[in-house]
């Protein structure tokens, strides 16, 4: 059976969609230093739903969102950003429009998409509309174009790594960091966009760490399914 719902055609979900859980990617698109394109977030989100309707039978997956909230990543040629404001918007009424859906799943994989997510969800939760909005746990991971996500675009999309301009950012950890962020954005931290060291990147690590996140998204999926009498 096709889990793609962009070329499904109509009536091949009249007779399953309220057993079919909803699982879309949100991404950004953002500068990911000079070796990473900027779509990373987006195949990221992507292929954890892709993986995640492997493990499942009852998951459909959305065309993906490709732009977040990055204002934090402006200046940098080719970021895009549709702002918290929308991209709260954005969430509420897409998963209001999918009713007739068993369920909801968001996987995110822009950590600024996190503050307008969580707005969404109190809406939706307000409505009495159980979502699950999901994103990979960061800790032990270095925060932006580092180790972790350059080891795991390797793993997604070799062809669009360019680890000859690999170099390393800024390797601080994110407290230390958090108040330039804020108020001044990537930029004022991080001359070429890095937040951590992508030299040692390897598509072995990423997919070990695509693996974890897609055990993480299966459990927290199984969880939160079963009051809606869907889990598999
Ligand atoms: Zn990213």
């Amino acid at each position: 059976m096709n889990r793609d719902l962009g070329s499904l055609r109509s009536p091949q979900l009249q007779d399953r969609i309220e057993r079919t859980i909803l699982a879309v990617p949100l991404g950004a698109t953002e500068q990911h230093g000079p070796h990473l394109p900027l779509r990373t977030d987006t195949a990221v989100a992507a292929e954890l739903c892709r993986r995640l309707a492997e493990c499942r039978s009852d998951i459909v997956v959305a065309p993906a969102i490709p732009y977040g909230s990055s204002g934090e990543h402006a200046g940098f040629p080719g970021t895009l950003s549709i702002g918290q404001a929308a991209l709260e918007l954005l969430i509420v009424e897409l998963v209001r429009s999918a009713d007739a859906f068993a369920g909801v799943v968001i996987v995110n994989g822009h950590g600024g998409n996190l503050y307008p997510l969580a707005a969404a969800r109190r809406t939706l939760h307000a409505e009495g509309r159980d979502v699950l909005i999901w994103s990979p746990d960061g800790a032990g991971h270095d925060m932006h174009a580092g180790h972790t996500e350059t080891s795991v675009a390797l793993r997604i999309c070799p062809d669009e790594v360019d680890m000859r301009a690999a170099e390393p950012g800024n390797t601080a950890p994110l407290p230390e960091l958090i108040d330039d962020l804020r108020r001044h954005g990537v930029a004022a931290v991080s001359a070429n966009g890095v937040l951590g060291d992508p030299t040692r990147a390897d598509a072995r690590h990423g997919d070990v760490f695509l693996g974890e996140w897609t055990d993480a998204l299966t459990r927290a999926v199984a969880r939160w399914s079963v009051p809606i009498g869907t889990g598999s």
